[in-house]
C-alpha cells in the first residue's frame, strides 16, 4: 500500500532528522511492502524566508490532503525579532487549529539503557519511566479571549471549555489507558476552576464506559511534585492545553533525553500531525550531531497512530533499542565529557545514527 506523507522539515537541524526519518519509513517499507510518497512543505523560519508567512495555505493544504504529517521543528534567532504575528511559532498553532488535531499525545519514556541520563535519584526510577500525556490542544487558555483594558495597566485571558471539547479528548485518555496498563489519571485545578469542575462531571458520565480502567484525579499542584517525587504511580494522564504543557515537558525532562522524545497530535478524523518535542536547536544546527532518534520514533507513532501498522512501529522501536543496546550514541545522550571520551568510535553523528537504525531494521 501506498501512504502520502506531508513532511515539514523546518528550521535547524529540522531537515537533518525529517531526512533520517523518511529514511527509517522506506527501509520499513522496504522490508513489509508498503511505500511512501513525499511531498515535502514548508513552514516557520524557512517559509517566512520564502514567502513572507509562517504557514504558506499551499502547506495547510498539502498536509490536510495527505495521510500523515512530519514536522521537524520551526523557530530560530534569525526571526525572534519578528512580531507576533510572523513569528515562526505561528505556523505551530496554525497546523494544529487548520489540521484540528485537539490531543496532543506525548510519551515520557526513560529507556533503561539510558538511566544515567535521569535527573531522578535511581531508586525513584529503579521500575523504569513509561508516562504518556494526553494534552488538550485547541482550547482553554492558549485560544480563549484575551485582552487589556484601555488603560493597558490590566489584562485578561480566558480559560473555556465545552463539553464536547472535554469529551473528545478525555475518550482519548480513556482509549490510550485501555491499550496500557489501564490506569487513568484525570490532571485538574477542581478545587478552583469551573473548568476544572466540568472536565471531572464529564468523565464521570464517561467511566461506566471504561469499567476497567482505574481512574483517579490528582490537583495540577501536586501531579507537579508527583511526577518527580513518584513518576512510577502515573500510566496515562489526560489534562487541559497549558496543564498539559507545563506538565510534559517536566515528564520529558525526568527521561533525561530530550534528543530521544516524540509526540502525535490527532484529531477525530484526518491525517494526524508527528513532531519530535525538542526544537529546531540552532546551537547545534548544520553539525551532524543532533540526535534524530525522537524523529524516528515520532515515525513509529505515525506508522501506529495514522496507518495503522502497529507492528511495523515496534520494528522501529526495537531497532532503536538495538542500536541502544549495542552502546552507539549521540553527544546528547552520550553523559559527561568523560563518559563521551570513553565511547570513543561509539560516539555518532545524525546520519551515522540513522545508518544504525537502517542496518538494525534490516537485520530484524
Ligand atoms: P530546543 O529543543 O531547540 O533546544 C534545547 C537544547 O536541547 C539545546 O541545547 C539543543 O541543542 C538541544 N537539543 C534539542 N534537540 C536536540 C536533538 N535532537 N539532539 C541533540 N540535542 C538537541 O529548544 P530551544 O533552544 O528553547 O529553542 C530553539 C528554537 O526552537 C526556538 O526558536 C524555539 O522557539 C523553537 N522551538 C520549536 C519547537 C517546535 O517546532 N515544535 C519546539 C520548541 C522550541
Amino acid at each position: 500500500m501506498n501512504y502520502k506523507i506531508t513532511t515539514i522539515p523546518g528550521d535547524g537541524i529540522g531537515p537533518d532528522i525529517v531526512r533520517e526519518g523518511c529514511r527509517v519509513l522506506d527501509a520499513i517499507g522496504k522490508k513489509c511492502g508498503h511505500s511512501f510518497t513525499y511531498t515535502e512543505t514548508l513552514a516557520g523560519g524557512a517559509a517566512l524566508d520564502a514567502t513572507g508567512e509562517p504557514l504558506p495555505k499551499a502547506t495547510l493544504d498539502a498536509c490536510l490532503a495527505s495521510d500523515a504529517v512530519l514536522l521537524g521543528a520551526v523557530g530560530g534567532p534569525k526571526w525572534d525579532v519578528l512580531p507576533g504575528a510572523k513569528r515562526p511559532e505561528k505556523a505551530l498553532l496554525g497546523l494544529r487549529a487548520g489540521m484540528n488535531v485537539y490531543a496532543n499525545l506525548r510519551p515520557a519514556l526513560m529507556f533503561p539503557q539510558l538511566s544515567a541520563a535521569c535527573p531522578l535519584k535511581p531508586e525513584i526510577v529503579a521500575k523504569g519511566l513509561d508516562i504518556l500525556i494526553v494534552r488538550e490542544l485547541t482550547g482553554g487558555i492558549y485560544f480563549g479571549d484575551r485582552g487589556r483594558n484601555d488603560k493597558g495597566d490590566s489584562a485578561w485571558d480566558t480559560e473555556a471549555y465545552s463539553i464536547p471539547e472535554i469529551e473528545r479528548v478525555v475518550k482519548i485518555g480513556f482509549d490510550s489507558a485501555m491499550k496500557r496498563s489501564k490506569k487513568l489519571c484525570v490532571v485538574d485545578k477542581a478545587n478552583i476552576l469551573e473548568t476544572s469542575r466540568l472536565w471531572r462531571e464529564v468523565t464521570e458520565r464517561m467511566k461506566a464506559s471504561y469499567p476497567e480502567v482505574e481512574l483517579s484525579y490528582m490537583y495540577v499542584d501536586n501531579a507537579a511534585m508527583q511526577l518527580v517525587r513518584n513518576p512510577g504511580q502515573f500510566d496515562v494522564i489526560v489534562t487541559s492545553n497549558m496543564f498539559g504543557d507545563i506538565l510534559s515537558d517536566e515528564a520529558s525532562q525526568i527521561t533525561g533525553s530530550i534528543g530521544m522524545l516524540a509526540s502525535a497530535s490527532l484529531g477525530d478524523s484526518g491525517p494526524g500531525l508527528y513532531e519530535p518535542i525538542h526544537g529546531s536547536a540552532p546551537d547545534i544546527a548544520g553539525k551532524d550531531i543532533a540526535n534524530p532518534l525522537a524523529t524516528i520514533l515520532t515515525c513509529a507513532m505515525l506508522l501506529r497512530y495514522s496507518l495503522g501498522l502497529g507492528v511495523e512501529a515496534c520494528m522501529i522501536e526495537t531497532a532503536v533499542e538495538r542500536v541502544l543496546d549495542e552502546g552507539w550514541r549521540t553527544a546528547d545522550i552520550a553523559g559527561s565529557a568523560r563518559d563521551r571520551e570513553a565511547l570513543a568510535d561509539k560516539l555518532v553523528g545524525t546520519k551515522k545514527m540513522g545508518d544504525l537504525v537502517l542496518k538494525a531494521i534490516e537485520a530484524l
